[in-house]
């Protein structure tokens, strides 16, 4: 004799959970949500950030910034990066101790790089070479240089 009962539930189908997040879309950070809202990130979160020496306008390095990187970077003056090798957050100069003071960040037009702006102690490389390209030429063709009227450079 059975003694099932007929109303038992059928199993229920797993319930809805929290969405996972979608690629791109970063926890919730302490990053200005008017500023994370322009941010278009690679599928791992990050935004290129370029960045320049504010006194000479070279180009010393790129590195990568997660919203937390880059709130850390616009609100306590020191230029703090998303370490893809380490995959930590990593404020500059730390364990080097070639700190960047950063003296502004802007956001490229389409929202997926930024100009980091800073005064740099010390080289900014961390193989000891002032910027990231000093050295590393690859020898493009200077069309300016080929093509160009004999004058063209003195
Ligand atoms: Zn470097």
């Amino acid at each position: 004799m059975s003694t099932t009962t007929p109303a038992d539930p059928p199993a229920a189908p797993p319930a809805a959970t929290s969405a996972p997040s979608s690629p791109g879309t970063p926890p919730p950070s302490s990053l200005d949500p008017e500023v994370a809202a322009r941010l278009r990130r690679t599928s791992d979160g990050l935004v290129a950030a370029v960045v320049q020496e504010h006194g000479t306008g070279d180009v010393l390095m790129l590195a990568w910034m997660d919203d937390e990187a880059l709130a850390a970077t616009l609100t306590t003056g020191r230029a703090t990066y998303w370490s893809r090798s380490r995959g930590e957050l990593w404020r500059k100069g730390d364990t080097s101790g070639h700190v960047q003071h950063v003296r502004s960040v802007a956001l490229d037009c389409d929202g997926d790089a930024l100009l980091v702006r800073v005064d740099q102690v010390g080289p900014a490389c961390h193989t000891g070479t002032r910027t990231c390209f000093d050295g590393r030429d690859l020898g493009a063709l200077d069309v300016a240089t080929a093509d160009g009227e004999p004058g063209d450079h003195p």
